[in-house]
């Protein structure tokens, strides 16, 4: 019997753990799956609620580490990990994605001698002024198993000297869970309870601290949204983060009061994938969401300079906006909600099997 512990922080875990977890669940006689959750990430919105949806199970522990520095978290969580891992001694820990969480479980596992399995490894945005970049260099340099999303992961692996044995190009496990529930959870009524009309709405999330951690970003953004509202409604489900500093500066009024601007919290898993299926294009600087429009062929805009995920933008229907220029945005806007479309493809082992692929991977290595 294998024994595999893996770990979840925050949101963007939930939905890479959860085809993981199912494609481990049909080998019960080879294979025991147990999942920690650090709390990085604790609330009913964006925590409680992909539990429920994706079918994962209750943790077998849960740090509730809570909220505090980066460096208070990391700690709380090496804390909490290192005496249930001293006591399981699972025979691989999985981390996946970039968060906090990743990077310390992985140094709690490699203190161990456990061996560590990164599920989204090598992708490189080349800009180390953001935190999820250093994560991804420094968990990638304790790991055992390096599977990757796609091709530039390959090359940006070998470059830092990580050896081809232990890189997989096994595909996309976020891809994974959007084909899995989205026919599930088709619903064409939803836009309409929103008040908008399917294709024509534009949805959005901005969360990245280079976006949103100073006024000038904030208003940056209020004007670009004070602009496009008057063409197309936008739904903005709006990250905690976010909310946060549009408070503390006092710039939440503006933004509430923008006319064809529909404010929500942060959305349940399949409400959001719903959403996004039926939008005319999406608003963002998420990881996440440049995949996941890439695999649905929706326009997507990214609010970055870089992507650590540049497939999206090659071959995908991402295009990157950087430094929040508000008259490029708006014409790019507008270009697009007339029909001027960057049309993309799939990238390859974006089919729904990534988490199978990996999971006969340790089966062949661990048997
Ligand atoms: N997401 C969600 N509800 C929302 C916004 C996003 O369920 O209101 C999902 C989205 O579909 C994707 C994931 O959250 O699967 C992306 O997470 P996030 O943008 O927080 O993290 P990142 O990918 O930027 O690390």
């Amino acid at each position: 019997m294998i024994r595999i512990t893996s770990i979840v922080g925050a949101r963007p875990n939930f939905m890479k753990v959860a085809p993981l977890h199912r494609a481990f669940g049909q080998m019960p006689d080879r294979i025991q799956s147990t999942v920690i959750h650090t709390g990085q990430h604790f609330d009913e919105k964006m925590s409680q609620v992909f539990f429920d949806e994706l079918e994962l199970p209750v943790p077998d522990h849960f740090l509730g580490v809570g909220q505090g520095s980066h460096s208070v978290i990391t700690a709380r969580i090496m804390l909490g990990l290192e005496p249930i891992l001293i006591n399981s001694r699972p025979d691989l820990l999985i981390v996946v994605g970039d968060v906090t969480s990743t990077l310390a479980a992985a140094l709690v596992a490699n203190r161990l001698r456990i061996p560590v399995a990164h599920v989204e490894a090598g992708l490189r945005s080349m800009d180390r002024e953001m935190p999820e970049e250093i994560n991804r260099l420094l968990t990638d340099q304790i790991s055992d198993y390096l599977f990757i999303t796609e091709q530039s992961a390959q090359s940006n692996l070998l470059l830092e000297n990580i050896p081809q044995e232990k890189i997989f190009f096994t595909g996309n496990c976020m891809i994974d869970s959007l084909a899995f529930y989205k026919e599930r959870s088709s619903d064409p009524e939803l836009p309409a309870r929103y008040g908008v009309r399917a294709g024509e709405y534009m949805l959005m999330t901005m969360h990245r601290p280079s976006n949103v951690d100073d006024r000038e970003g904030l208003q940056k953004i209020i004007r670009i949204l004070q602009r496009i509202c008057n063409q197309r409604q936008v739904i903005f489900p709006m990250h905690p983060r976010t909310r946060n500093k549009l408070e503390s500066l006092r710039l939440w009024d503006e933004m509430n009061a923008i006319n064809g601007l529909i404010l929500t919290e942060p959305l349940a898993y399949l409400e959001f994938i719903n959403l996004m299926r039926w939008s005319a294009l999406l608003l963002t600087d998420s990881g996440g969401v440049q995949e996941e429009t890439t695999y649905l062929g929706i326009p997507c805009v990214t609010f970055r300079r870089t992507t650590e995920r540049p497939v999206t933008v090659e071959i995908g229907s991402n295009i990157l906006m950087s430094d929040l220029d508000e008259e490029v945005t708006v014409r790019t806007v507008n270009d697009i909600l007339e029909g001027k479309v960057k049309r993309g493809s799939i990238p390859p082992f974006w089919d729904g099997q990534a988490a199978v692929r990996i999971r006969d991977i340790i089966l062949q290595k661990f048997s």
